[in-house]
């Protein structure tokens, strides 16, 4: 105890003698030795990750204590993107990197590994549970993980502490933003509720790349993806002529168009549907791999989340012609 008093003691004195020495050279008002201390510690983390469904919330969890940049903007498809000179030098300057992994940024993998060598760098649905994960007929981890907010919850949780973990001084902080965020993101499976009002034989989600099983397991509806889970290879007629199969057996109502993905397929589909006397429409415009613009309502992740959920509801729900 009376150590502990003694270096307060003398961190007092000394501090006296530096806001002395402070006063004496620039004769500026006395309370000159406030402000100045902390500015260090109130450095923003900077946070760079590829897509938006990491950036914007994790943007929103930490508030002013980070300063959020996503490499891969609206429309930007993950899977084939390339990075810039300017992406690798944002890396570069970032404190912490946080991306998806998964194999979604599929040709980042090199230089977010080597970035990993350097700084704190975060695959964050790598994290995950493996037998909570998704896999296609080939075996291949399904990376569209923020289909699923209770798992995309856990891979933002550990992004989270991967911030805590370099600046212990937020984690308190960053700790109570996130539970109140994660409040909002609960919100979210009420509203998803309305989908279980989709008749039985319309719970059919065609999309142009399978990007939404997550999403059709947790709402139960049946997901056919023209692409596979990567836009790396194109859909083939085969794939083409199997949807069309699919949409006139069920009479499938509508189908959907991806903000980040080419129509063309879609349109063949619809085309090909009607040389069969069958009429779909498209059902709207679904954001699969990436979020609206910033500064939207899409551009948030719930946002985009539940605009996905109004747009499948009102083409799937209402149409029983
Ligand atoms: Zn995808």
């Amino acid at each position: 105890m009376k150590k502990a008093w003694k270096r307060i003691l003398g961190f007092a004195i000394l501090m006296g003698v530096l806001l002395l020495a402070a006063c004496g050279s620039d004769n500026e008002e006395g309370n000159a030795n406030e402000g100045e201390e902390g500015a260090a510690d109130d450095e923003p983390i900077e946070v760079v990750t590829t897509i938006a469904q990491i950036g914007q919330p994790i943007s929103e969890i930490g508030g002013d204590l980070v300063n959020v940049e996503s490499l891969m903007g609206p429309s930007v498809d993950p899977h084939l993107y390339d990075p810039t000179e300017s992406d690798i030098s944002k890396l570069q300057g970032a404190d912490v990197v946080l991306y998806s992994g998964l194999n979604l940024e599929a040709n980042m993998i090199e230089p977010l590994e080597s970035i990993g060598e350097e700084k704190p760098a975060l695959a964050i649905a790598d994290t995950l549970p493996e037998d909570e994960l998704l896999t296609d007929e080939e075996g291949a981890t399904d990376p569209h993980v923020w289909f699923d907010y209770d798992l995309w919850q856990q891979a933002l949780d550990a992004g989270v502490e991967e911030l805590k973990e370099y600046a212990p001084e937020y984690a308190d902080q960053l700790e109570e933003n996130k539970q109140e965020y994660f409040a909002k993101l609960e919100e979210l499976g009420a509203e998803a509720e309305k989908l279980k009002d989709i008749p039985d034989d319309q719970r059919y989600l065609v999309t142009a790349h399978d990007a939404f099983s997550y999403f059709g397991r947790l709402n139960d509806i049946e997901v056919v993806g023209l692409q596979g889970i990567s836009t790396e290879s194109e859909a083939g007629v085969s794939d083409v002529n199997d949807t069309i199969a699919t949409i006139v057996e069920h009479n499938v109502p509508a189908i959907f168009v991806e903000s980040s993905v080419n129509q063309d397929t879609i349109n063949a589909v619809i085309e090909g549907a009607a040389d069969q006397d069958v009429d779909v429409e498209i059902g709207g415009e679904l954001y699969s791999d990436a979020m609206g613009e910033e500064g939207t309502e899409e551009g948030t992740y719930i946002g985009m989340y539940e605009h996905n959920i109004n747009t499948i509801y009102d083409a799937l729900s209402g149409g029983d012609e």
